[in-house]
């Protein structure tokens, strides 16, 4: 199905969208839904480049979210054979989400009935949800950027620690939930050298993961203006890498295209040597890529088939999730 007919589909009020990376022609993702279920985001990453649109802003449950998205769900305009990313611009699994449960919710009423629902976090409360991410069509990509606890602490201030990250990576890989990893942003200066990069690699392989998506930071004004204050020994180096010798597309200054093409060449050939498959994100070199899909939705398994009315949970949950098909 096009872009433009899968959008057209969907009304406004909606909580379920065609995901829309700020019509980046850079993006490679499949055609594909974007699902939130909070707005704002408490991990407070220096870098997210979605505060340029929501602001700075604790975790909160969108407002009326399950009512809306129950009508998404029943209203049959949502398209099984699309994947559904949770989430894209606020993480699912906030320190909130302990209390709220409401991506738990999510997912209990979506893989029941066989939506293909692909998670994106920080949170290591994902691995709570193994139980129902194990038996329906899902995976998991954690994003880890740096192994280094002090560094993680200031980049991604709300964050749990990247070995909690990790613990939380195995624990779903050994319930049956596919994993991989984005390691995503890469930054110049602090994350990009063959240590740090080989470290993260190693520790979520180990984990299971065995999918990587990697990217180089892209600076906005409100996001590089964050990294410097927290780092001010790279505002030299940064503005002239960014503002001077890089380039700005599609709404965010790029580092210079070789210094970008040879970090993500750097982190290939580690990846590589470990055996993972490689993608990138929104770097305009799809030939690097070796995996089937750059957002790692090929990891998700089809244990289930699509069905409009979802029986008792507890008749899901008591499913074997036996081995993945497809
Ligand atoms: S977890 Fe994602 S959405 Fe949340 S602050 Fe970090 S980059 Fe932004």
């Amino acid at each position: 199905m096009p872009h433009a007919a899968a959008k057209k589909k969907l009304r406004s009020g909606r909580v379920v969208n065609v995901f829309d990376p700020w019509s980046s022609p850079l993006c490679t993702c499949p055609l594909k839904y974007s699902l939130n279920p909070y707005t704002g985001c408490s991990h407070f990453c220096l870098y997210c480049y979605a505060t340029a649109y929501i602001g700075v802003k604790p975790s909160t449950p969108k407002k009326d979210y399950k009512r809306r998205l129950l009508r998404d769900i029943e209203s049959g305009i949502l398209d099984p054979r699309l994947h559904i990313d949770i989430a894209t611009s606020s993480d699912p699994y906030p320190p909130e989400e302990e209390r709220y449960r409401l991506t738990r919710w999510t997912l209990e009423q979506l893989l029941p009935r066989g939506y293909k629902v692909l998670i994106i976090t920080k949170g290591a409360l994902v691995a709570r949800d193994r139980d129902l991410l194990a038996r329906g069509n899902a995976a998991v990509t954690m994003t880890i950027t740096t192994m280094d606890t002090g560094l993680a602490s200031r980049l991604e201030p709300g964050a749990p620690p990247p070995r909690e990250r990790v613990r939380s990576l195995r624990l779903l890989h050994e319930a049956g939930v596919p994993v991989g990893l984005r390691l995503d942003p890469i930054f110049p200066e602090l994350t990009d050298d063959e240590d740090s990069i080989r470290e993260v690699l190693e520790a979520a392989r180990e984990a299971g993961a065995r999918f990587v998506v990697v990217s180089t930071y892209k600076a906005r004004p409100d996001n590089l203006r964050r990294v410097l204050e927290a780092f001010p020994e790279l505002r030299e180096r940064y503005l002239r890498l960014y503002r001077r010798e890089g380039r700005w597309l599609h709404g965010y200054y790029y580092l210079p295209d070789a210094l970008r093409r040879e970090i993500l060449l750097r982190a290939r050939r580690l990846a590589e040597s470990l055996g993972y498959e490689f993608a990138t994100c929104r770097e305009g070199f799809p030939e690097l890529h070796t995996a089937p899909t750059c957002d790692g939705s090929h990891l998700i398994p089809r244990r289930l088939e699509p069905r409009p009315r979802v029986g008792r949970l507890e008749d899901y949950l008591a499913q074997d999730p036996g081995q993945p098909r497809g």
